[in-house]
């Protein structure tokens, strides 16, 4: 897929999603929240669901907690449009309440159509919503800054999850900031490892086929012998 078809697909999906009443969630939104970034990135974002700012701009993180992604971000040398950043539910949860399962998984056939045109090589799980999303059975507490391969079922082809612990982890509590920034950094040899891994599982490219030697016709020989008069 082309860079220009990726955006068109992401573009088709967030319309889908900007009109979607698949859950009770569309009942309280004032705006739902698809996901934005770089359509060609090898590195996705996933959080739990729009908070208060996030509803009223329609854009992700983009409270107190985008600011401390927006920096977890560049504290590795990168910048907000270069990944994808998006959630689990794209629609605000009342009173910042968690996403209820039958929210999470009427929400997760966009979520899935996503993640088949992006085909990260690193989706971040952002909370524990997202890591149950994608690393099923895991504890953030034990994994923060590792990761584990994706099951293809989510819609990621062949990549790895690396666990983050959610922005607000830090802001509720200042001595745990340090801890984010240190798994951050790991971040891109994780992308760097999927990367690899993903290219060693492409089937190897078929050697060129030798041209098969044409056996000089009459007509051939007569060409040639007319060429040289000239
Ligand atoms: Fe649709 Fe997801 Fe919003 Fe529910 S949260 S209404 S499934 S877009």
């Amino acid at each position: 897929m082309t860079a220009a078809e990726r955006r068109a697909a992401l573009e088709a999906i967030a319309a889908e999603v900007r009109d979607c009443t698949r859950c009770r969630l569309h009942e309280t939104r004032t705006k739902a929240v698809p996901g934005e970034g770089d359509p060609s990135t090898e590195v996705v974002f996933v959080g739990e669901g729009p908070g208060e700012h996030e509803d009223r701009q329609g854009r992700p993180f983009v409270g107190a907690s985008g600011a401390l992604l927006t920096e977890l971000i560049e504290s590795v040398g990168w910048t907000r449009p270069d990944v994808f950043i998006t959630n689990v539910v794209k629609c605000r949860p009342p009173g910042n309440r968690d996403p209820q399962a039958d929210e999470i998984e009427a929400c997760s056939l966009h979520l899935h159509h996503q993640m088949e045109v992006l085909d990260p090589a690193v989706v971040v799980t952002v909370g524990k919503h997202s890591l149950e999303r994608f690393r099923p059975g895991d504890r953030i507490s034990r994994v923060h800054g590792t990761t584990r391969s994706i099951d293809p079922a989510t819609g990621v082809r062949d990549g790895m999850a690396f666990a983050m612990y959610h922005p607000a982890f830090a802001l509720y509590q200042g001595s745990n900031r340090p801890t984010l920034f240190e798994d951050i950094a790991g971040l891109p040899g994780a992308v760097a490892a999927s990367r690899q891994r993903r290219a060693a599982a492409e089937p190897p490219i078929p050697p060129p086929t030798t041209p098969i030697e044409q056996p000089i016709t009459r007509s051939d020989t007569a060409d040639t012998d007319q060429l040289t008069l000239f």
